[in-house]
């Protein structure tokens, strides 16, 4: 793969990606591409040969690349893309904003964005995923945002394009989200930085936090909905059938799935993303052969075995 588009920002070949992503595994990418800006990014994809396949990449918090490395360009935005500006009851922010920053910001503003405050990820990974706890999601709060298509032209999407579901969106393959305005109700600054605090002590106490994980890694299956909410659909817990079906701890190779929460997979130290995939499977085997649910993976798999 040469001839790439020239760039302002950073293009870096064959580089590894598992320094990347939260479980620290997994192969090379083609190359790595870290635009200098919005227009930068516009450029390089409407000059990069349609046939090459473009990944953008968050903060790897919700992704096992597998061994083999990806074939394509990563996108990962940096500086450039991590503003966050708050005005009335919206934030407008950058796609490579931490949502935690943002839930800050947010409230020394005076706007109620505190559930995103304990999840890892960036912006961008957020409206992809519909990233979202404490019975708030992304797509509660989400107003507007801008992307780059594959062919390099900036669009703005709205909730209608976007057709939030739990833990999903129809963002189209390749495209880069660069920018996004949120709208939370208002609150007091000091009753959300308190609320905030206990939701990091509760994750503590109930989650691997100090773990090489990647959040959940089943969704919650499909069961009985008190509210008829899409969201709320998912009212059974992976970890309870998980548990059921007696997975909590169990491991192949470096993985394991935690004692501490049984729906985070972990890397314990020499894991390769075969060995958490493999246990991934292994546990949604035996999930079916007790219960006859099927789990579905939340953590995205990307790449080559
Ligand atoms: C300890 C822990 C706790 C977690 N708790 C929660 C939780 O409570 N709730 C929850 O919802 N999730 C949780 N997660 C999962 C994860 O943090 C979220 O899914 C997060 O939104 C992913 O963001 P990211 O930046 O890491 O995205 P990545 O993992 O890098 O990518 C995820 C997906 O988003 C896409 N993407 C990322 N950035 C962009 C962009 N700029 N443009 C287009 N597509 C993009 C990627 O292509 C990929 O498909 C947790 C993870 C961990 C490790």
């Amino acid at each position: 793969m040469t001839n790439l588009p020239e760039v302002r920002g950073k293009l870096t070949r064959n580089r590894e990606l598992s320094g990347l992503t939260w479980l620290r595994v997994g192969g090379p990418a083609d190359w790595l591409f870290q635009p200098a800006d919005v227009e930068d990014l516009q450029h390089f994809l409407a000059n990069l040969d349609s046939s090459i396949d473009v990944f953008p990449m968050g903060v790897g918090s919700n992704l096992i690349v597998r061994d083999g490395g990806l074939r394509a360009v990563v996108i990962r935005l940096g500086r450039g893309f991590n503003g966050v500006s708050c005005e009335a009851n919206r934030a407008t922010v950058g796609a490579a904003a931490l949502d935690s920053q943002v839930a800050r910001k947010a409230a020394e503003a005076g706007i109620d964005l505190t559930f995103l405050r304990t999840i890892p990820g960036a912006i961008g990974g957020a409206i992809c995923m519909n990233a979202g706890c404490y019975g708030s999601y992304i797509a509660d709060v989400f107003v507007s945002a801008k992307a780059v298509t594959r062919d390099g032209k900036l669009v703005e999407l709205s909730s209608e394009d976007l057709n939030f579901k739990y833990r999903q969106s129809d963002l189209p393959q390749g495209w880069v989200l660069v920018e996004a305005t949120l709208e939370g109700p208002s609150g007091d600054p000091e009753e959300m930085a308190s609320r905030m605090q206990h939701q990091l002590e509760k994750r503590d106490a109930t989650q691997p936090t100090k773990d090489r994980s990647a959040g959940s890694t089943f969704r919650n299956p499909a069961g009985f909905s008190s509210t008829g909410r899409e969201d709320d659909v998912h009212d059974l817990k992976a970890w309870k059938v998980i548990d059921n079906a007696g997975m909590r701890g169990a491991t192949v190779g470096g993985a394991q799935m935690s004692e501490k929460h049984s729906n985070f997979m972990i890397n314990t130290g020499g894991a390769t993303a075969a060995d958490l995939e493999n246990l991934g499977e292994e546990v949604r085997k035996k999930v079916l052969e007790n219960s006859g649910i099927t789990l579905e993976w939340e953590i995205k798999r990307v790449g080559e075995f």
